[in-house]
């Protein structure tokens, strides 16, 4: 269920590398709730849908992280099929472990994740930029639609 891949991106610096991982969750958090998730998404589709233990999405993290060699100014993109920011998807000492080891890497300038707007807390804001330290940190919302009859009801 998990993958990655990197190729050239734009930097919020310039012209760099990009490397893209999808990790394993319980599945979005939204979808597998009574509303069904949104009508256009079928990530939980692809998601194991079970709780996968925080070693172990951190041993993914670490092998998949291993394959790349950094030469270049890059950017990490984090997908979960969900909400990176959500702690029943990704329990904040995941988060923390994962933010902590990007940090650790020089050419890594920016890290990206999506989460529901819901999960964008202050406080989580914090945590997320003290494991991070000086890096960007970009957070997708996802918005489909600003028409508030399709956002509430579709
Ligand atoms: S919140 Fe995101 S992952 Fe979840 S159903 Fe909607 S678009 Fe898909």
């Amino acid at each position: 269920m998990a993958a990655s891949w990197s190729g050239e991106d734009i930097l919020y610096s310039g012209k760099g590398n990009a490397i893209y991982m999808v990790l394993p969750t319980s599945g979005c958090a939204w979808a597998v709730s009574e509303s069904g998730g949104c009508s256009m998404c079928s990530y939980v589709a692809d998601s194991p849908l079970e709780d996968v233990p925080s070693e172990e999405l951190i041993d993914i993290f670490k092998d998949r992280f291993s394959r790349f060699d950094i030469t270049e100014k890059t950017a990490v993109k984090i997908f979960v099929s969900g909400s990176f920011l959500n702690p029943v998807e990704i329990p904040p000492s995941v988060r923390k472990e994962i933010l902590g080891i990007l940090k650790n890497e020089e050419l890594v300038e920016e890290v990206v994740v999506e989460s529901r707007p819901e999960y964008v807390t202050e406080n989580v804001l914090k945590e997320c930029c003290d494991a991070l330290g000086d890096k960007i940190f970009e957070i997708g919302i996802g918005l489909e639609t600003s028409n508030d009859y399709t956002r509430e009801k579709r």
